[in-house]
């Protein structure tokens, strides 16, 4: 389908194009759909996987004999944390086994620092003129409105394929002591898909910084979560960060939420045992310990990290082809006319849909007005500004099959509208 780029029609040509489009357009209207690509949630027949859950645990004892329906263990239960360790090539030493939410343990960790400073902080960081946090963008919007609630600055700095523009970073981190802190997403990063490469992340690991407690939060939420045979594997934070002298800067997080339940999972926390005894010093004074039941209910699910492993590849099978199906319509709609980018991710829960610039929110509501209900425009950037109104984040897993086939080439026909409308506009103002 060899297209010609809509930039180099000639001025009738475009307008004929631009008249095909609006009558796509009507056609979509006239469909009634009404589909939601807005956020990553499991579908349910992923949720499915997951329900034996429901029938355990068989015991009421961790392996130490401790009655696990009782307070206590504010640490987490020990078979999980091993498991965990595993998984995330850490020490289960260094593993904290919490409540259902990462983002939970993440905000907690930030009022922690604000409250009382962490292990190598000067002073509380509310007692700091200014906080500031690095924020590699497309990123996640709900880091981004988290730190917005806690009046923290943001600045971006742009996510490559191999992870966020270090040089950037470094730039960013040197002299400024108000920089406390980076989000990072290492591995199927949201919403573009990224991996942080090995040599990236030991760059980020020993940096010299102005702040003495700047702070890595690795947000590794899709770890697990791959989409091809090509299982990536996730750079060693903890590792590269103690052993250029700096053991305390990361602090990483994970879930289940997206391999059993996304309401009732176990999230965990991991970093060094001088951050674990801080973050668990201040978990003291608010809990008596986590529900250890469902610690126990997921070791009997899963039994080891292989068992995750494999469940892994039961998800796989569900959202690779939703996957599949949004790239096909994206080419099959839009290839050729250089409107639009969009990413091909081996992993995780998004794509990432670069439009003409000063389109997306035109996109979005024309979507909208079609009966698709996209993320809105710019939520990947801090207070949802995306400077070059571009960026759309796609989420296929919760729609059935189908509906993303429908949604993904209504999206195509609005992105397309919507460049025609604005060539056209910047041709007539002489842009
Ligand atoms: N981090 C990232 C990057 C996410 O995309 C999500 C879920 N969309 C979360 C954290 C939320 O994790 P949890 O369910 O463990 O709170």
């Amino acid at each position: 389908n060899p297209r010609t780029p809509l930039a180099s029609l000639s001025d009738d040509d475009l307008a004929a194009f631009l008249t095909q489009q609006q009558a796509a357009y009507a056609a979509l209207q006239g469909r009634g759909l009404k589909l939601d690509l807005t956020r990553g949630k499991p579908a349910s027949a992923q949720l499915d996987l997951s329900n034996d859950l429901l029938h355990l645990p068989t015991s009421t004892t961790d392996r130490a004999g401790v009655d696990v329906r009782n307070y206590g263990g504010l640490e987490g239960l020990a078979e999980l944390r091993e498991l965990f360790a595993e998984l995330l090539w850490v020490e289960p030493s260094q593993v904290v086994a919490g409540g259902n939410s990462s983002l939970t343990m993440m905000y907690s960790t930030i009022v922690d620092f604000l409250l009382f400073g962490g292990v190598d902080s000067p002073r509380p960081w509310s007692r700091e003129e200014k906080v500031t946090f690095v924020c590699p963008v497309p990123g996640y919007d709900r880091h981004f409105s988290m730190l917005a609630e806690f009046g923290i600055e943001m600045v971006t700095v742009d996510m490559h394929d191999d992870g966020p523009d270090v040089a950037a970073v470094e730039a960013l981190v040197k002299d400024d002591p108000s920089v406390k802190g980076i989000w990072i997403v290492p591995t199927y990063a949201n919403p573009s898909g990224a991996i942080v490469s090995q040599e990236k992340a030991a760059r980020l690991a020993a940096m010299p910084t102005a702040a003495p407690d700047f702070t890595i939060f690795w947000d590794n939420a899709y770890a697990f979560h791959h989409l091809t045979e090509d299982e990536a594997k996730s750079a060693d934070i903890l590792s590269l960060a103690a052993a250029s002298g700096h053991p305390n800067r990361p602090i990483m997080f994970a879930s289940t939420s997206k391999i059993t339940f996304a309401g009732a999972g176990v999230a965990v926390l991991a970093a060094s045992e001088a951050n674990v005894r801080w973050w668990l010093g201040h978990l003291a004074m608010g809990s008596i310990g986590p529900d250890k039941v469902n610690h126990l209910r997921h070791v009997e699910f899963f039994r080891d990290a292989d068992g995750v492993r494999a469940h892994m590849r039961k998800h796989r099978e569900i959202i690779a082809p939703k996957f599949a199906a949004v790239d096909e319509a994206l080419t099959d709609g839009l290839e050729g006319l250089e409107v639009a980018e969009w990413t091909h991710p081996t992993g995780g829960y998004f794509v990432n849909l670069d439009v003409l610039d000063g389109t997306a929110s035109r996109v979005v509501s024309l979507a909208k007005g079609a009966g698709i209900a996209l993320t809105p425009a710019g939520a990947s950037f801090p207070h949802g500004h995306d400077p070059r109104d571009r960026n759309i984040r796609l989420a296929p897993t919760f729609p059935g099959l189908d509906e993303v086939r429908t949604a993904m080439a209504g999206v195509a026909t609005c992105v397309a509208l919507a460049a025609a409308e604005k060539l056209t506009q910047d041709r007539a103002s002489g842009v």
